[in-house]
């Protein structure tokens, strides 16, 4: 090809605008996710394969047999990646304005807002995408050739400084290949194993196939091609079938489940892409299909997750996609951070992600976004309450931390699905609600709802209840303690009474008065017989004569102390959770009695003891040594039975 026919002669040119700082800037900004060239080149790479489609079917280009693909070369040797697509390219004044013009200045604009600043992390790019490949490269060419009838190739290059070369270029095909030449910080994506995660990572659900060759494999392929000529024919015919199976697979999906429409997708198809997506070999309890077309675009399917063990984090994953390209995990602006213990993908293809995180939290439409997620999962949950509702309490038990918390961190959530929250009835061994609770407490203990945090621990207390025909509910975890007082806060404002708190107005003979003397005798002698100064002893006559002692300690007292436990106060002092407690005496069962009527002798000594610890024992776990003082005293007491 002579000079002259060619659309423009070889040319040298600058990059003139602050070249010279910008590198190193773009370098700076971007350090912390040096991999994302692989996003912003591979997303050019299929939005000018996006643009021939749309020209072809305008019928403004020819149209090719030839499949659509993006392809990422990995050549050790050569230190270079090259993408490369079949898209439209660009002619010589498209690389002059798109390359050398405008992406500068999308680079420039940047460079001008964060030139000052320190922080504000970037989401999305800034129409610098291209230059990203600065940050892995010290040697960036082009080599592309337009679609346009007539086009000649051009390739490009630049070093990383403020000049550009560009000539005739070589490539015989319509589309583009970018070359980076790696520097030391983008050896590493020289690695296939390395470049597979980030090309997953970014690419996954891009529109347009996207293989990811090794050039080692590739030569070795090509070898074993020519040893093929020599094989039998019977050989060459499984070798075909191998072939075939071993045929490349794009790293990709390019049409994602999320994409389709909820109606034409199956459980084994949401079962497969969870599996896929989020490598969990536990299937997914169910999940939430998103898909709105107004007033803003959003498609997404998001999962709630089966716990783990206690030994797996229980930190979900949602990760945000626009347009069918990643850009980023858990952004909580979007997705309301108490969703994100889910497992998710969200693709909303209208906000503004090329922004930085703190116009995302200011952005009308954003909070929109997270509104209507939120409403979403409350409206799913409330389905399932009441057309599934076997299932839902079989779930409850994987999802109810998300949901609690979800009511602790959101209002509005809270209001859509509280009267879906459910309880495990320990009397009625099953699930209730607090309002079912509630209404068959009216007669005797009216807004008042007893619960237990550890069923075998408190199990003597809660027969004392069963015994009266009352209810209990069970809260186990660590999210119930906080979820306990929030409902407390919130109408009708039940009360939360543990089981082993002072219970006595309820569980007491009140037809039977105690004078303070006799209580204060009572306690004078218990703290004498058990050499314990301090303890609170209080003297009731309770329904059921068979419980000797009881301790109770009061609601508020214990949440006090729960309270300090977790804000690590508790070591200063070094308080004891038992000598708060009070230790109530049955007036009603004999050995009460016999202890009160003796006084003083040995034999009421070793009684007081003994239903004292007997009363710990069914309240809190004994310490080593209480343990073995209450064994070798029941021994004994034993032994006066022959
Ligand atoms: P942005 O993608 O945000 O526009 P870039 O710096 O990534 O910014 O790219 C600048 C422009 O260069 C693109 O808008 C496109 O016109 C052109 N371009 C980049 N890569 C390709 C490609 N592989 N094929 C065709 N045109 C491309």
């Amino acid at each position: 090809m002579s000079e002259e026919n060619t659309m423009f002669t070889a040319e040298k040119g600058s990059l003139s605008i602050n070249s010279e700082n910008l590198f190193p800037i773009i370098k700076k900004w971007l350090y912390s996710d040096k991999d994302i060239f692989i996003r912003e080149l591979v997303s050019n790479a299929v939005d000018a394969i996006q643009k021939h489609r749309r020209l072809v079917s305008l019928s403004e280009a020819s149209a090719s047999d030839e499949e659509y693909r993006v392809d990422i070369t990995l050549d050790k040797d050569a230190k270079t990646i090259t993408i490369s697509d079949n898209g439209i390219g660009m002619t010589a004044e498209e690389v002059k304005k798109y390359i050398n013009q405008i992406a500068f200045s999308g680079a420039s604009e940047f460079l001008e807002k964060y030139k000052d600043q320190s922080e504000d992390p970037i989401i999305g790019h800034f129409g610098l995408g291209f230059y990203s490949a600065f940050m892995v490269s010290e040697l960036v060419e082009i080599e592309t050739l337009s679609y346009l009838p007539e086009a000649e190739a051009v390739h490009w290059s630049c070093d990383g400084t403020s000049t550009f070369e560009m000539a005739p270029g070589t490539r015989p095909s319509r589309g583009t290949d970018i070359i980076l030449h790696v520097n030391e910080d983008g050896e590493s994506f020289l690695e296939k194993y390395e470049m597979q995660d980030i090309a997953y990572k970014y690419c996954s659900f891009m529109a347009i196939p996207v293989y990811l060759q090794d050039k080692a494999d590739l030569t070795a392929q090509d070898e074993s091609v020519i040893d093929a000529d020599e094989v039998s024919p019977e050989d060459q015919e499984t070798g075909d079938a191998e072939a075939e199976e071993k045929k490349p697979q794009p790293i990709n999906d390019p049409t994602p489940l999320y994409l389709k429409a909820a109606k034409d997708c199956t459980d084994e198809e949401y079962k497969e892409f969870y599996r896929k997506v989020f490598h969990d070999f536990k299937e997914p309890l169910f999940w939430i299909h998103l898909n709105m077309d107004y007033p803003y675009n959003l498609k997404g399917i998001l999962f709630f997750p089966k716990l783990g063990n206690e030994f797996e984090s229980a930190e979900g994953q949602v990760k945000l996609y626009c347009s069918q390209v990643f850009v980023a995990d858990n952004v909580k602006e979007i997705i309301p951070e108490f969703l994100l213990l889910l497992k998710g993908v969200v693709d909303c293809p209208d906000i503004p992600l090329n922004v930085s995180r703190s116009y995302l939290q200011n952005d009308a439409q954003v909070k929109r976004i997270s509104e209507y997620i939120t409403r979403k999962v409350a409206d799913k949950l409330t389905s399932l309450f009441t057309t599934d509702r076997e299932n839902y309490e079989k779930y409850w038990e994987d999802i109810h931390p998300f949901i609690k918390y979800g009511c602790l961190r959101n209002d509005k959530f809270y209001d859509r699905v509280k009267d879906a929250l459910i309880f495990k009835s320990l009397t009625r061994d099953k699930y209730i609600t607090l309002k079912d609770y509630l209404e068959a407490a009216v007669e005797t203990h009216e807004g008042k709802i007893f619960y237990a945090d550890d069923a075998r621990q408190q199990a003597q207390y809660l027969s004392m209840l069963k015994d009266q025909n009352f209810d209990a509910l069970e809260l186990p975890s660590t999210i119930d303690v906080p979820f306990i007082s929030f409902l407390e806060s919130k109408e009708p404002s039940p009360k939360f009474l543990r089981v082993d708190s002072d219970l006595s107005e309820f569980l007491g003979d009140n037809t039977e008065t105690i004078s303070e003397e006799d209580a204060k005798q009572a306690e004078t002698l218990f703290r004498f017989l058990l050499d314990k100064e301090q303890l609170k002893v209080s003297l009731r006559s309770m329904k059921d004569a068979s419980v000797s002692a009881l301790m109770e300690l009061s609601e508020e007292d214990r949440r006090m102390q729960e309270m300090m436990k977790m804000y690590g106060a508790m070591g200063l002092g070094g308080m004891d959770m038992n000598t708060e407690s009070t230790l109530v005496l049955n007036k009603k069962n004999d050995l009460v009695s016999y202890i009160l009527a003796h006084g003083d002798e040995d034999k009421a000594r070793t009684l007081a003891q003994e239903i004292y610890d007997l009363a710990r024992l069914a309240h809190a776990p004994f310490t080593a040594q209480e343990l073995t003082a209450f064994l070798s005293r029941s021994q004994q007491l034993l032994k006066g039975l022959i």
